[in-house]
């Protein structure tokens, strides 16, 4: 069989490993000029960043999506746990708190809050438990193509609580509202805002304690690397249109007019754009993509030790703030924020004596209509004096030396991430399992879909995830047109 894979994002790398694995002809074709999607890397002047995921979570997913190609992850790549996972500040708060593996710790860090909450926290985990193994272990493998697969998992998610919102569910559990902050901002790694989400996505803060947080030397980059070396991958070339041909796919067109023929097509594009791929008409009701984010990538010339190798920071105002950014459209008034500081870990990320600083803010997409162009410089600026006035990083702005950004205008332009999202369609519980893009075509035949904006969801784990279903699909598709 010969497969084509569009896009060489992890979920599209991760499939055509598998695909080949299994010994099929895959051709990977990406529009950049590198592979990576959003897990892409800027190297300037000594420094190097990730340009998008930074936190590495159930490794055993990379592990197996590694072995499914012939590839041992631990020769591949060198992964370190972190410990703390992450420190998170709040404006105007002396206290931190250190997100940990370790439980009796992370009751101790709860405690300095509230000790009642400390004492809930082996209740939490308790009722996150089952949500994570049906939610996650279970329904994150497997297809959700018929609405009798709905039915039938939807009945204990009720049960469990998981389709409340997820602030909710953890207020059932915590009463200090710095604790209910630091249990329940997870969803926002994968653009879901934790007011809104359903608690299912709860089995995010769940895993991440069960299986820590990893960090790969060389930074993510590394793990896209090592999946793309053993790969056909074509950078620089931009799929135009997914060919039919008596309703099945027959083959892609390049712009620039190459033809390639396939068997199967696995788009890892994003799947909101499907259509245009297609040639079918905008869909008048279509899926709502998430929130964009304003990312700044700073090279400095002194080292910031308050950062650890992450570090979130919260602002004043931080549910107008999820607000703003998802709902109004409006660029937020007070900043929450997330760095990445990986020459905390591995000195070698900055040039000597400085840090390589990645800096995410959410921020609203393109459907808002902010001119990013106008908008940039000055949020740049209220941004980096927000740093030195509410989170004690003073000199951070004369440190430097180096800069490179990121705006939603970008994710449109570089990506072709529509509306310039940042993670793809919103995981809202209208938007979720068989509710979301399913991973294989409903109406053309060969057609299957890969990466953030299918099913389970984004995130490094849940693109992995999706690929294994992807492809089992294509291997079980295959068997029944052979019986
Ligand atoms: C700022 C940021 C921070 C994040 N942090 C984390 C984190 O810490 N941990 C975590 O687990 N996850 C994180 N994520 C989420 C995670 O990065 C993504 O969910 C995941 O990388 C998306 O992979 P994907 O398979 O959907 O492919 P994508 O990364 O979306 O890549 C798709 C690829 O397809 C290519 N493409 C699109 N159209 C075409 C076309 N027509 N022809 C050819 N090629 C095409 C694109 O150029 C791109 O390379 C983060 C995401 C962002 C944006």
């Amino acid at each position: 069989m010969r497969a084509v894979v569009i896009g060489a994002g992890l979920g599209g790398l991760a499939a055509a490993l598998r695909l080949q694995g299994r010994g099929h002809e895959v051709t990977v074709l990406e529009r950049r000029e590198r592979p990576g999607g959003r897990a892409y890397q800027i190297k300037d002047a000594g420094y190097t960043w990730d340009t998008g995921p930074s936190l590495i979570t159930m490794p055993w997913v990379l592990e197996e999506a590694f072995a499914a190609g012939g590839l041992d992850l631990r020769s591949e790549v060198e992964l370190r746990p972190l410990d703390p996972h992450y420190r998170i500040f709040w404006a105007g708060e002396q206290r931190h708190l250190d997100f940990s593996s370790d439980r009796e710790r992370m009751k101790q860090e709860i405690a300095r809050f509230s000790t009642r909450d400390a004492a809930s926290f082996d209740g939490f985990m308790a009722a996150l438990k089952p949500i994570y193994e049906q939610g996650i272990l279970d329904a994150g493998r497997r297809p959700f193509l018929r609405a009798r697969d709905l039915a039938a998992f939807t009945p204990s998610m009720l049960k469990l609580g998981a389709a409340l919102p997820l602030y909710r569910f953890v207020c059932r559990h915590f009463e200090h509202p710095r604790v209910r902050e630091a249990f329940s901002f997870h969803s926002l790694f994968i653009g879901g805002d934790p007011f809104r989400v359903p608690a299912i996505y709860g089995a995010l803060v769940y895993l991440q304690i069960l299986d820590g947080a990893w960090y790969s030397g060389g930074g993510t980059y590394s793990l896209v690397e090592a999946m793309a070396r053993p790969l056909d991958v074509r950078c620089g070339a931009r799929v135009e249109r997914i060919e039919r041909s008596g309703g099945r796919v027959s083959g892609v067109v390049l712009a620039g007019g190459e033809r390639i023929a396939a068997d199967v097509v696995v788009s890892n594009a994003d799947v909101l754009g499907t259509h245009e791929l297609l040639g079918r008409p905008t869909p008048r009701l279509r899926a709502t993509p998430t929130m964009s984010a304003f990312l700044l990538f700073l090279g400095t010339d002194r080292t910031f030790p308050k950062l650890l190798h992450h570090t979130l920071l919260v602002g004043h105002g931080y549910r107008d703030f999820i607000t703003a950014v998802t709902r109004s459209g409006e660029l937020p008034s007070t900043f929450s924020t997330y760095i990445h500081a990986p020459s905390r870990s591995e000195p070698g990320m900055a040039a000597a004596g400085g840090d390589s600083l990645y800096v995410l803010l959410p921020v609203p997409n393109l459907r808002s209509g902010i001119d990013w162009r106008a908008a940039a410089d000055g949020l740049r600026d209220r941004l980096l004096a927000d740093f030195e006035a509410s989170f004690g990083l003073s000199g951070l702005e004369a440190s430097v030396r180096v800069e490179h950004r990121m705006t939603p205008a970008d994710f449109e332009r570089e990506l072709g991430a529509v509306d310039g999202n940042a993670f793809a369609t919103e995981p809202t519980l209208h938007q979720s399992a068989y509710f979301r893009q399913p991973n294989r075509d409903r109406r053309v035949g060969g057609l299957y879909y890969v990466g953030g904006g299918t099913h389970p969801g984004a995130g490094i784990p849940g693109v992995l995830l999706g690929a294994e279903i992807t492809t089992k699909l294509i291997e079980e598709d295959r068997a029944a047109v052979a019986a």
